[in-house]
């Protein structure tokens, strides 16, 4: 993944990074970027780790990563448990985060530095957070918002003392569906992206206008996260394609729709995202 963010960072453009849970999700997105020729970074949640186990999972995602006509990093996404970063790291995940935002900056530092350390003795990228990415749903304070947000100064401490290889700093982004327009501090993350020298990640991508991935892109963003987006179109286009069937019963044409939506929901930000045909 380290190499795929390099490249991105310098020739101006963003990777996707794609939250898949199961066979059909993983194979829309690695259909969509062999069409865009992109590069792929398939991410999962701990709780899709959790509802398939470890082997289980990289068994699935490795074979087909490998034979993808594109490069395809495997990330694990927003792992607060070491154990289980570790157990990742020796099944096969290409890359892992360690989110120990929540935590003290002091314990940050030291959990993101003891993933960095083992991870690197395997070739695998880490990826750290600062500040608080929350949810949509949790009700914060305007004031207490700002507290959240990625501290600069803190910023270039923990990326240069850690070593990550790609930083997610909170700039006012959330996971979900933003209710309103979401408030992103542009020149904390100019700020950062210029003294942390760091390919810098951008989660809860979903919902963001055009406009603003492009503005975050060209600021230094390498790494987008889209989950909510791959989730809507894989759970909409079940819906409505056995509402118009409803007595088909036959699921591997349901599968077939259904991945086509999932594709279509990739290719967009793929092409939103600059990273169509580099590969
Ligand atoms: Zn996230």
């Amino acid at each position: 993944m380290s190499e795929m963010l390099k490249h991105a960072k310098k020739n101006g453009y963003a990777v996707g990074a794609f939250n898949i849970v199961n066979y059909l999700t993983a194979e829309a997105v690695i259909k969509a970027s062999e069409e865009m020729r992109s590069p792929l970074i398939i991410q999962t949640s701990t709780s899709t780790v959790k509802q398939f186990g470890i082997k289980p999972l990289i068994d699935m995602l490795k074979p087909m990563a490998q034979t993808s006509k594109v490069p395809v990093a495997i990330h694990l996404d927003h792992c607060t448990d070491i154990e289980m970063v570790y157990k990742c790291i020796d099944a096969g995940w290409s890359s892992v985060m360690i989110d120990a935002s929540k935590e003290s900056f002091e314990d940050n530092m030291k959990k993101t530095l003891d993933v960095v350390k083992y991870a690197s003795s395997k070739d695998v990228s880490v990826e750290g957070e600062l500040g608080a990415i929350v949810g949509v749903e949790d009700e914060i304070h305007v004031k207490e918002k700002d507290s959240m947000l990625a501290d600069p100064v803190k910023s270039v401490q923990y990326v240069k003392e850690t070593g990550i290889h790609a930083f997610a700093p909170a700039i006012g982004t959330a996971h979900g569906l933003y209710k309103g327009e979401p408030k992103i501090d542009f020149d904390r993350f100019k700020l950062i992206a210029d003294t942390c020298g760091c390919p810098l990640v951008i989660h809860g991508g979903t919902g963001l206008a055009k406009d603003v991935f492009k503005k975050l892109i060209m600021l230094g963003a390498a790494k987008i996260n889209i989950s909510t987006a791959i989730k809507i179109a894989y759970c909409r286009g079940m819906g409505e394609y056995s509402a118009e069937h409803a007595d088909e019963n036959n699921p591997l044409k349901l599968d077939r729709f259904v991945l086509g939506k999932v594709k279509d929901a990739a290719v967009e930000h793929i092409k939103t995202f600059g990273a169509e045909g580099r590969i």
